[in-house]
């Protein structure tokens, strides 16, 4: 496992060099000693019955919050691209995870840790995203990646593009509670001839989306109009559409909350 964050009780690197043996490393206090040993600088091998919550642990000590969340098909771009016509691959996958802010300051560790973290998807997890990518055994085809050339198991990543987003300005604003207070609007730059657009911007619609985007290009369009004198006609903005239908869903939603209970996605 590689380290991680640094131990708030005992000393950086107290345990480097030195190799531990973790029973129930999947879970509990298992995880958490054998994430405490990590951050200490120790190898550490962790064991338990099941696989998954063990890949789980050694992402977590790695930096990472957790498995790939977000997984799309992204078929539609191979069109697009230009490919010898030997090799040109049957589908395009994305997928996204989350690094938390700790891990994106140590750029090199933190690509370090993707890397790994893709290695153990691949072979661990993506089995249910893709049971016929493995042969009987249950192991992962790493051939099966296009543009690997001759190249073999995890090596064949170098064709693939992956990246650790660790740049400020490449980081993905999320809604969380309280944080709508510390958006600017478009006019609020601080100069007078800057106007600002993109998801982060206050509108209406303060949330990560295309349509948060598109609302903040508007207002920034007419705070440069209003900044001009200028007496072309505004442009329109928009509050977010909430779909009717969906809502009997959220009044359950808000009632399972006033309850302390999980969201209804949130229950195994
Ligand atoms: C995994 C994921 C899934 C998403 N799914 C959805 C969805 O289903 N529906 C939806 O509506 N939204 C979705 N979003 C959100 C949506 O993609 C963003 O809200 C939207 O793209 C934000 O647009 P933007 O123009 O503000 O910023 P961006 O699209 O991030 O554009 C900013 C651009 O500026 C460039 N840049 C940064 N710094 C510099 C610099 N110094 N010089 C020059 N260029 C620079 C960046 O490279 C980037 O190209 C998703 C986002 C993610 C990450």
């Amino acid at each position: 496992m590689a380290e991680s964050a640094h131990s708030r009780i005992f000393r950086d690197g107290l345990l480097d060099q030195q190799v531990c043996l973790v029973s129930g490393a999947g879970s509990g206090l298992g995880r958490e000693t054998a994430l405490e040993l990590a951050r200490l600088g120790a190898a550490v091998v962790g064991c338990g019955r099941r696989e998954e919550p063990l890949v789980e642990t050694a992402g977590l000590a790695a930096g990472l919050a957790g498995s790939f969340e977000t997984y799309a098909s992204m078929e539609q771009v191979l069109a697009h691209e230009e490919w010898p016509e030997d090799e040109r691959p049957g589908t395009a996958a994305y997928l996204c995870g989350t690094l938390p802010d700790e891990a994106a300051r140590e750029p090199a560790r933190a690509s370090a840790a993707v890397r790994q973290h893709i290695v153990e998807f691949l072979q661990y997890r993506a089995i249910d995203l893709w049971p016929h990518a493995f042969d009987s055994e249950g192991r992962f085809q790493w051939n099966l990646l296009a543009g690997g050339g001759n190249a073999e198991g995890p090596p064949r990543l170098e064709s693939q593009y992956w990246t650790a987003n660790v740049d400020p300005s490449d980081r993905y604003v999320q809604s969380l509670p309280g944080s709508l207070g510390h958006r600017l609007q478009a006019n609020e730059a601080g100069y007078d001839n800057l106007f600002l657009a993109g998801d982060y911007v206050r509108t209406n619609i303060d949330l990560a989306t295309m349509e948060g985007a598109n609302e903040s290009g508007r207002a920034a369009v007419n705070a440069l109009l209003d900044a001009a004198g200028a007496k072309a006609a505004p442009a329109s903005m928009y509050t977010l559409y909430q779909p009717p239908e969906a809502e009997p869903f959220k009044e359950i939603d808000r009632q399972r909350y006033r309850a302390g209970q999980p969201n209804l996605f949130d229950t195994p």
